[in-house]
């Protein structure tokens, strides 16, 4: 059997707020297999960017242990888990985060390039991921001359460009209308499928988990279902 690609064992992780500490986290365990995807609900404040900064190996501090696709992270240093993340791990957040003196097949063919990508192949599978989420006439365009909707299609592209075992996606339709959020959220469905990714996606909106393979709710610093 192959390794899952999300294990979470006893996360913690708590802040230090002007003398108080407040735990976040207390416990999470959670295991997400290969191409499996997997709604993240739970109200705002109740620690789910915590939690997926925890997964993305962006920040330290947090107890327990972290795996992904049969790593321990724990035990890797500062370089190896940068490796581990452009390689392996795509991210979408709810504001885009594109590079904004960058076009949209740029922002998609960079993170390719910081893997060693060749760049003619970059090009390829930008603009390849582009085309399939309609923005075939927008390559050329800077981010502050998309529309929302655009803006989220390309950080899409952007975080499925390296083929990632596991995408997270923060909120990652939180910024649009709901018309175009259900669409912008079909499209990354479909997408996600069709590369085989894994992915969790945090969300407050219960709508929006049920087109989900499978939920978890985050309550008091813990998941129901893990
Ligand atoms: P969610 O994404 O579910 O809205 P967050 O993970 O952003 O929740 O935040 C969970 C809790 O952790 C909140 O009470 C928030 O104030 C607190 N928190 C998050 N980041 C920090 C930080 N860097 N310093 C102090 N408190 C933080
Ligand atoms: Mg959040």
């Amino acid at each position: 059997m192959s390794n899952p690609v999300i294990r979470l064992t006893g996360l913690t992780r708590s802040f230090q707020q002007g003398g108080e500490v407040i735990e976040v986290l207390r416990g999470v365990n959670l295991t997400v297999a290969p191409g499996e995807i997997v709604a993240l609900l739970g109200p705002s404040g109740s620690g789910k960017s915590t939690l997926l900064q925890a997964v993305g190996l962006l920040e330290g501090g947090f107890g327990g242990t972290i795996e992904i696709d049969g790593t321990d992270a724990s035990a890797l240093d500062g370089d190896n888990r940068t490796t581990l993340r452009r390689e392996k791990v795509g991210f979408v957040y709810q504001f885009h985060h594109l590079l904004p003196d960058f076009n949209a097949l740029e922002n998609v063919v960079i993170p390719q390039l910081l893997i060693g990508t060749e760049s003619s192949q970059a090009e390829a599978r930008a603009s390849e991921l582009l085309g399939a989420l309609g923005l075939a006439e927008r390559l050329t365009h800077r981010p502050s001359q998309l529309s929302g909707g655009e803006q989220q299609r390309v950080a899409v592209a952007r975080a499925l460009a390296n083929k990632p075992v596991l995408v997270l996606a923060d909120e990652p339709t939180g910024n649009l209308d709901e018309q175009t959020a259900d669409k912008v959220l079909g499209e990354f469905l479909s997408l996600v499928r069709n590369a085989g990714s894994a992915a969790l996606v945090a969300t407050h909106n219960e709508r929006l988990a049920a087109r989900m393979d499978r939920v978890v709710r985050l309550h008091e610093g813990v998941l129901d279902r893990p």
